[in-house]
């Protein structure tokens, strides 16, 4: 019987449990392409998955990880052949279909992109799915006609996976970002990948006036609830708020008087089942677009037996920019 490392959730009698353990082969779920995966990488819906803080695992046993880097070892699919380096966000990955934390991986082929041309395995899933969304919330800001020359951009969270890969990014576009974190002891890091201004995110949490004075054209939020009310009341006119988190919770307390007396766009932005073409998109711009220096800044590394203790730490708002997990 083959079996290969993984990361297993199965139902208790409360909650759910999480074991490096191993797996047998013959229980990978149908697919057309099988991936030996090298490395994945910790996002915050990893760490709902693994603490079982919140059902993100539907399905019974699964193996967590929503991402993944490798390279094929066999397939049927017409566009991948055995040696081919890949990557795989998302699609219900950890959810609904056995995920990365594992050595091996079996997918539809549909759902993969190729690594761009140098762009490593490591790197890939350094920027993971936590900075695939945020170059998602840029194209999505790009899309809506923002320019550098509109003025200043927010980011919100900014020292945490999502939040650290856009100030990075939007700063190397030209933008002057400023960054908010609850963690002023961040500042210089921020500052490090590309923030012009750093404030403390207690100027944005408290509930939103209707309006407030606009200080930010556009931005990034990881955040939600009051933050993101807050970011929405102090947009310029005809500006755009990305949202792709909910971090600080999934409420809204908002009014339209941001989007009726001030025309701001909210700009919705799911990473999960994005078309593949947005995606490859996404990835050649995050070749081009983050500058692998910062991207090395924003990283650190562990292995796969360090991911559930990682997990807890992601939860509670303690784990700095991207981490990676080295599979083998
Ligand atoms: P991280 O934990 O790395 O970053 C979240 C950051 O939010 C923290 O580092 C912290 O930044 C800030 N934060 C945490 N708790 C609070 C709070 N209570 N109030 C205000 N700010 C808080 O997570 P990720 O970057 O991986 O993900 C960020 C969010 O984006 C998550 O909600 C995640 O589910 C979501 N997401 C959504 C995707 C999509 O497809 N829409 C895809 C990927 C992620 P600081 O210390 O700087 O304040």
């Amino acid at each position: 019987m083959a079996t290969f490392k993984a990361i297993r959730i199965d139902k208790a009698e409360k909650g759910t449990t999480a074991t490096l353990t191993r797996f047998d082969e013959a229980e990978l779920m149908d697919g057309d392409v099988t991936v030996r995966v090298e490395w994945s990488t910790l996002n915050y819906k990893d760490g709902l998955a693994v603490t079982g803080k919140a059902p993100v695992v539907r399905r019974f046993p699964m193996i967590a990880g929503i991402d993944f880097a490798g390279t094929v070892e066999q397939s049927s699919h017409p566009q991948w052949k055995a040696g081919d380096q890949v990557i795989c966000n998302g699609w219900g990955m950890g959810e609904t279909h056995l995920g990365s934390y594992a050595e091996k991986a079996r997918v539809k082929g549909d759902w993969l992109v190729r690594l761009p041309e140098g762009m490593s395995a490591r790197d890939a899933m350094a920027i993971g799915t936590a900075g695939y969304t945020a170059m998602l919330a840029v194209l999505a800001l790009e899309h809506h006609g923002l320019t550098p020359a509109h003025g200043p951009v927010v980011v919100t969270g900014a020292a945490g996976g999502v939040g650290s890969v856009a100030t990075a990014v939007l700063s190397k576009l030209g933008y002057h970002v400023v960054a908010s974190t609850g963690r002023l002891s961040e500042a210089d890091y921020l500052r490090d990948i590309g923030a012009a201004e750093v404030i403390d995110r207690s100027e944005l949490t408290g509930p939103a006036k209707p309006l407030a004075k606009e200080r930010w054209v556009g931005g990034v939020d990881s955040v939600g609830s009051t933050t993101l009310a807050n970011l929405l009341s102090m947009t310029k006119y005809r500006g755009a708020i990305a949202a792709c988190g909910l971090a600080g919770g999934m409420d809204l307390p908002t009014s339209v008087a941001p989007f009726i007396l001030r025309g701001v766009c909210l700009l919705g932005i799911d990473s999960v089942m994005c078309p593949i073409e947005l995606r490859k998109t996404a990835w050649s711009r995050l070749a081009s677009d983050l500058d692998p220096g910062k991207l090395t800044e924003i990283t650190h590394e562990i292995d796969l037996d360090g991911v559930i203790e990682a997990g807890a730490k992601i939860l509670a708002g303690q784990v700095r920019g991207r981490i990676v997990v080295k599979i083998v």
